[in-house]
């Protein structure tokens, strides 16, 4: 096996046992960076330099016997709207080209102490609006599986980095699943956790009240490491929780009588029918290792598209007003105060950042306000009270975590509303709050396709014991893509 091909833990072990070094992992990552950055687009920035001179830091390190944090010496990739200090911060759009970060995010600062080496900044859907990657300023992220296809979005960079074997890991960020689509879409595991789990301070915000920080990798065990790492209460961001922060090593692989629901609402006429084969496969899995697959119902899923859809764009209208050409980023050459607003904007934020901006400002509007953005409120409530309903009955819902495989790219991309489809399986999470994880669950038309386990708030740990036990038994985690 090639040292690109190893998981997370695996490099972590073979660094601290002194079998591999830092600086050999590292350039074996920018190696096939190189090799295959200019047909994936996976990343905007690459810091090649300082990454080696910190792996040879790390050498000197472990040489010398001092003791090594959990995370020592291995690279990990960063969505490119987390603040990593003194890196640009460029949240794919052009209003924020030129921005560099004055300060690192929460959880970068916590990578860092644990021995993490930021390689670089991955491609997103520019403001993390979008569901392919392909609204980036800086041009589209490719699927590895097939160069023709979407890496699905917004962390499409992320996803594709980790699905190359270019990082053993990557932080994401998921306001309606920006982690678990593109993580299903490119055959890698990934986690949205609860929301409040990760501090979002130092996150170019999308939409406040949903967006959280999501791990990628190829294992549920990388994914917890790193999880494990960047999570827990920040007092700098009055939204994150005082919740246990260690996971413990996942010890137990039973999943004997956990009981596993699966919505009836999910599994709608017109899905793609490979798919739902492969997912109930997937419960057969979990089934035949004693766990009790059920029925359940979150009879308000076929409103929570329109209703996501619009407190979004409600909350990026307000928190997207801070980019006026004044305070960061991009400023238009203007007589006039309303003028440089104008082009300033005009000039920086992509159309369908616009088209956001200008619905949420719309339904937000005088005389609309309870029409549309409170109605949407209502309706996330109920969507909350779904799923605490279905939880009492259960104690992990199975879903497929997109509706079809990665698409062509152009394919959706003046269709916004076909567009938004896609993520009809994953935005009541955020609605809700509650935690998921997408996992590989096998192939249709020949890509990827994931699975999604979702728990109660704070209920991580099920989903993990959940994984890992399918881990063990199936294979499909290990399938990277051939890439010439
Ligand atoms: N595709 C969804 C949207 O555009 C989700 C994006 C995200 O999770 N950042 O809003």
């Amino acid at each position: 096996m090639e040292l690109y091909q190893r998981s997370l833990t695996d490099l972590r072990d073979l660094f601290q046992s002194g079998e591999a070094t830092s600086l050999l992992i590292v350039e074996t990552c920018l190696d096939r960076i190189k090799r295959h950055n200019d047909a994936l687009n996976a990343f905007i920035e690459v810091f090649a330099e300082e990454a080696v001179l910190e792996a040879k830091r790390w050498d000197e390190r472990r040489e010398r016997g001092e003791d090594l944090p959990p995370l020592a010496g291995i690279p990990i990739a960063v969505k490119d709207v987390i603040l990593v200090k003194g890196k640009r911060t460029t949240a794919g759009s052009n209003i924020l080209r030129d921005y560099v970060a004055p300060y690192d995010a929460t959880v970068i600062k916590r990578l860092k102490d644990a021995g993490a080496i930021i390689i670089g900044k991955t491609n997103l859907d520019e403001f993390a609006m979008g569901s392919s990657t392909e609204t980036s300023a800086f041009g589209p992220t490719r699927n590895p599986w097939n160069l023709e296809k979407v890496s699905g979005g917004s962390s499409g960079g992320s996803a594709a980095a980790v699905a190359s074997g270019m990082v053993p890991a990557a932080l994401g960020t998921d306001t309606g699943g920006s982690v678990r689509q593109p993580a299903a879409l490119c055959g890698v595991v990934g986690l949205k956790p609860t929301y409040g789990r990760n501090s979002r301070f130092g996150v170019v915000a999308y939409a406040s009240s949903f967006d959280q920080v999501g791990v990628f990798a190829h294992s549920v065990d990388d994914v917890v490491l790193v999880q494990g790492v960047i999570q827990g209460r920040d007092p700098r961001d009055a939204t994150s929780l005082e919740a246990d922060t260690v996971i413990s090593e996942l010890m137990s692989d039973e999943v004997k009588g956990l009981k596993i629901g699966i919505p009836k609402e999910y599994f709608v006429e017109g899905m793609d029918e490979h798919i739902k084969t492969l997912v109930n496969e997937a419960a057969e899995v979990w089934k035949n290792g004693g766990a009790e697959v059920v029925e359940v119902s979150l009879p308000h899923a076929e409103y929570a598209l329109a209703a996501y859809y619009l407190i979004v764009m409600s909350e990026a209208s307000s928190n997207l007003a801070r980019y006026d050409g004044v305070r960061y980023g991009h400023r238009a050459e203007a007589d006039a105060l309303d003028e440089l607003y104008k082009k300033t904007r005009g000039e920086g934020f992509g159309t369908e950042v616009k088209r956001r901006i200008i619905m949420g400002t719309f339904a937000l509007s005088a005389g609309y306000y309870d029409a549309y953005y409170k109605k949407a409120l209502q309706v996330r409530a109920k969507i909350r009270e779904d799923f605490d309903r279905a939880f009492q009955k259960v104690d992990l819902i199975l879903t497929p975590t997109s509706p079809s495989v990665a698409w062509d790219l152009g394919e959706k991309f003046n269709d916004p509303l076909t567009m938004y489809l896609s993520d009809i399986y994953t935005i009541s999470l955020n609605m809700a709050g509650v935690p998921g994880m997408s996992i590989p669950v096998g192939f249709a038309h020949g890509l990827p396709v994931g699975a999604q386990l979702i728990a109660k708030p704070l209920d991580e740990y099920e989903i993990y014991k959940a994984a890992k036990y399918y881990e063990e038994h199936t294979h499909w985690h290990k399938q990277m893509p051939p890439l010439g």
